[in-house]
């Protein structure tokens, strides 16, 4: 295609609607090797925090319950290191990574162990004892089972956005922020995107739209069955900080239902925790941006239990939005009959994997396929054709 300023080009090889981790890690990938032909468009400024994906820390880590995610998390360690390199800039911190079971868990361990060791990824599986004894910031009942990995740790979400962005757009690509799409259509080839009033043209098509997907896909005649839920961390300021630090703490997941999680103080002056899912049902219009103040209760009283020098005044609560699939799966596939339109949800687990998505995206839309086994994430699988489906957050 021919170049033209970015003002006035209307016409693209690959348009990416949404700049959320997701779109800025598609964006980047796009434009390493298509450089001016790529276009990104996202709503709102650059860096918002109306979505999913803006904030100084989310959890990275092998440790997961099929071996097909431990493989995707290798090509995301992989990723984050190209982009941390062309950076300069390091968006991993390696802190080590433990999942704790309590006695009668509903979640499988095995179903962890085994995905770690069918992929040949080395981990520890060791007693609350030992778990004490190494880190004794941890009060445990004596009958918790856990796994430590050494590489899990912290993708440091704003600062790896930020960088996706910055090198996209250094290879030529042309990111609009500010610039609602409105309008999507899809014909033989081509699809035209109106963005800002702006009619764009492209050959290839991502959407990766997080909590507004399916407002994105209706025009394309798609709707799933999809769940948006308001979710919170908060900031607590310890009392001794230094046991809290990244080099002596790890990030850890309570592997129970209901799930907590938390970090090391990063980005803030204070440990960060959570619970996983749980939120209150919403729409990316109806959210609110004020804490759920049980919510924090359930965290704090976790917090005492189990972790109780963490525990102190609270210095923030920030909310944040999971856009979840029934079975918490994502969707990572070509719009059925639109096979340039190219689809990409998170399910609320997906930033770790942000950059690694992003590259896939850009080998389906460039190269028409992918090493990385897409089947679990198609969008025609039978629980996304449900109106009604069961739903299992778990992962
Ligand atoms: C509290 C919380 C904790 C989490 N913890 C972890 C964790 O520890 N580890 C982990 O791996 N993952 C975690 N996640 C999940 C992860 O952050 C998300 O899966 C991921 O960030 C999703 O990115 P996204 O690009 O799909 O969505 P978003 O970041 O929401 O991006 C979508 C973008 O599309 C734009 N957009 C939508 N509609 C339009 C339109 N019409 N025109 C233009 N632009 C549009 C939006 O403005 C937005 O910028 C967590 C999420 C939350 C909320």
């Amino acid at each position: 295609m021919t170049a033209a300023t970015p003002a006035t080009r209307r016409e693209y090889e690959y348009i990416v609607v949404g700049l959320g981790g997701i779109g800025s890690g598609a964006a980047y990938w796009l434009s390493r090797r298509a450089g001016v032909d790529v276009l990104g468009l996202e709503q709102f400024e650059l860096g918002h925090v109306r979505g999913e994906s803006q904030d100084h820390s989310r959890i990275i880590r092998y440790s997961y319950h099929t071996p097909g995610y431990v493989a995707l998390a290798a090509r995301a360690y992989a990723a984050w290191r190209t982009v941390g390199a062309e950076a300069g800039e390091p968006l991993v911190l390696r802190t080590g990574g433990l999942d704790i079971w309590p006695a009668g868990s509903i979640i499988p361990i095995e179903q962890y162990t085994g995905s770690l060791e069918a992929v040949g990824v080395p981990f520890e599986r060791i007693g609350a004892d030992e778990v004490m004894h190494r880190w004794p910031q941890w009060r445990l009942a004596g009958d918790e089972t856990a796994i430590h990995q050494a590489d899990g740790g912290i993708a440091m979400a704003a600062r790896a956005n930020a960088a996706h962005q910055r090198l996209a757009r250094a290879h030529g690509a042309t990111l609009l922020d500010r610039a609602p799409v409105t309008a999507i259509r899809s014909a033989g080839d081509e699809v035209e995107v109106v963005a800002g009033g702006i009619t764009y043209r492209g050959r290839q098509l991502v959407i990766a739209g997080g909590p507004w997907s399916n407002a994105l896909l209706r025009d394309l005649g798609l709707h799933l069955p999809l769940e948006v839920t308001q979710e919170q961390v908060t900031y607590f300021r310890p009392a001794d900080p230094a046991a809290y630090a990244p080099e002596r703490f790890p990030v850890w997941i309570w592997m129970a239902d209901p799930c907590f999680y938390g970090f090391p103080i990063f980005g803030e002056p204070g440990t960060k925790a959570a619970r996983d899912a749980g939120g209150r049902v919403v729409t990316a219009e109806t959210r609110t941006f004020e804490p759920d103040l049980a919510a924090v209760a359930d965290v704090e009283r976790f917090l005492a239990r189990h972790l109780p020098g963490s525990l102190g005044e609270v210095l923030y609560t920030k909310t944040c939005l999971y856009t979840l699939t029934p079975d918490r799966d994502f969707v990572l596939d070509a719009v059925p009959g639109a096979p340039n339109v190219h689809v990409a949800i998170g399910a609320g687990h997906a930033f770790k994997f942000a950059s690694a998505i992003g590259e896939i995206l850009a080998e389906l839309a460039i190269d028409g396929w992918t090493p990385t086994d897409l089947t679990p994430f198609a969008i025609d699988r039978p629980i996304l054709q449900m109106a009604d489906p069961p739903t299992s957050y778990m992962v």
